[in-house]
């Protein structure tokens, strides 16, 4: 009989501007449409960065991660083959199995909801462990004193062992190598599916993507899977503008002048872009974005600027170029039906993922991964647990 733990280690949120901190903290077993799992490895996201730094409003006392990939160890109640009752609809996953590789969904779709009912599943009104579970009745972590924990999203992969809803965790092929797995939590799935989805890029469209970074460069490997061209990749960080040209990029544009950074897309895509993907979460940098669509192109907004800061629009150029802008959730993603096609991708080398995953880290070493983040040093740094 396998050791079933009753703590994790978990890195938690203490509050905007302060360190994040290692805790061991009692884990309750799964109940009704929950599994529990054991990490296997969780990326360092720009959204975590957004989170330590303030930008975004989230409670302290909570789990951070939200780009992870786990084993199922146990299931609760209602989960499993042949289990059909005492749980919402979205959290039956009646094909999850003690054993599985899986891929934690953040956003985890109610399957009952309007959202749900149009097939959006990004943005489903009610996911499961909302609130990032830090209600009594939601939590399954609490410290040693008794106090509830909260998991980011409902998952926070940055913790040894987690229990989340089962509609959470998504099944993928096993051959996937875990770091890559875990990318297609957040990085990937943001980035492939803006691509894909959300901005419908097709063969022989001219593309640029503003900001190489984990998500920045999946939508650049999408864009080249999906055969179209141009494509202009422009970061800041000349190592980024090298790995995008490696990676099929015609050509990389370091973004010294807004105007030259015009002017170079013009000259390539005759006239402006089919499409613009903004990936790095500036107010100017989606200014300039608009400016880079042809008449009647499409931007597509990804990256995501701290909360409440708007950016300018020349309304009389946007409505007479018909362009048109669109806001990118998780890169409109069903997680059960693109999770595992992507990682099919990757194993089919349709989706080289592996060349974002910079360095393997402990736990520990988080903070210093979100300092170097910060610093724009690096691609991907992933925990393996
Ligand atoms: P990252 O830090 O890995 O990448 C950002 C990149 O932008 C870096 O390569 C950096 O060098 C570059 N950069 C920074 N300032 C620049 C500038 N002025 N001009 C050109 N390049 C510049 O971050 P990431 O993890 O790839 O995330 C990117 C953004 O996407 C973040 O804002 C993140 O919160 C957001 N995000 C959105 C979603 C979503 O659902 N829409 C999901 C995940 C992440
Ligand atoms: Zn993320």
């Amino acid at each position: 009989m396998t050791h079933v733990p009753s703590t994790t280690h978990a890195l938690v949120f203490q509050g905007p501007g302060q360190a994040p901190a290692i805790e061991e903290l009692g884990l309750e077993p799964p109940g009704p449409g929950e599994v529990r799992v054991r990490m296997v490895a969780s990326g360092v996201c720009h959204s975590d960065l957004h989170m330590v730094d303030g930008d975004w409003e989230r409670p302290a006392g909570v789990v951070m991660g939200h780009e992870g990939t786990a084993i199922v160890e146990e299931l609760g109640s209602g989960v499993g083959a042949g289990a059909e009752t005492g749980v919402e609809p979205g959290a039956r996953a009646p094909g999850l199995g003690v054993g599985d590789l899986v891929v934690l969904a953040w956003t985890a779709p109610c399957g009952a909801c309007p959202a749900c009912g149009r097939g959006e599943a990004w943005l489903c009104a009610a996911p499961l462990g909302a609130d990032h579970r830090l209600a009594p009745e939601l939590a399954r972590l609490h410290r040693p004193d008794g106090t509830p924990v909260g998991a980011y999203s409902g998952i926070g992969t940055f913790a040894t062992h987690q229990v989340v809803a089962a509609g959470a965790a998504i099944t993928i092929d096993p051959r996937t190598p875990p770091e890559v797995a875990a990318l297609i939590g957040c990085a990937a799935s943001t980035g492939v599916g803006a691509v894909r989805n959300t901005a419908a890029v097709r063969p022989a469209d001219s593309v640029v993507v503003l900001g190489l970074g984990g998500v920045g460069l999946s939508a650049l490997m999408a864009a080249v899977a999906a055969g179209a061209s141009p494509i202009i990749g422009v970061d800041l960080e000349p190592s980024k503008r090298e790995l995008a040209l490696e990676l099929g990029a015609t050509r990389s544009v370091e973004p010294d002048s807004a105007l030259r950074v015009v002017r170079v897309v013009r000259e390539l895509t005759g006239g402006g872009a089919d499409h613009v993907l903004e990936c790095i979460g500036r107010t100017s940098t989606a200014e300039l974005a608009l400016d880079l669509a042809r008449p009647g192109g499409t931007i597509t907004l990804v990256g995501m600027t701290p909360q409440g800061e708007r950016a300018g629009v020349d309304v009389y150029r946007f409505v007479e170029d018909g362009k048109r802008l669109l806001g990118s959730n998780y890169g409109s993603s069903v997680p059960a039906r693109d999770f595992p096609v992507i990682a099919a991708d990757v194993l089919a080398g349709r989706l080289p993922l592996g060349r974002l995953v910079e360095e393997r880290i402990g736990l520990e070493d988080v903070v210093g991964a979100l300092d170097a983040m910060r610093r724009r040093q690096g691609l991907r740094r992933v925990v393996v647990f």
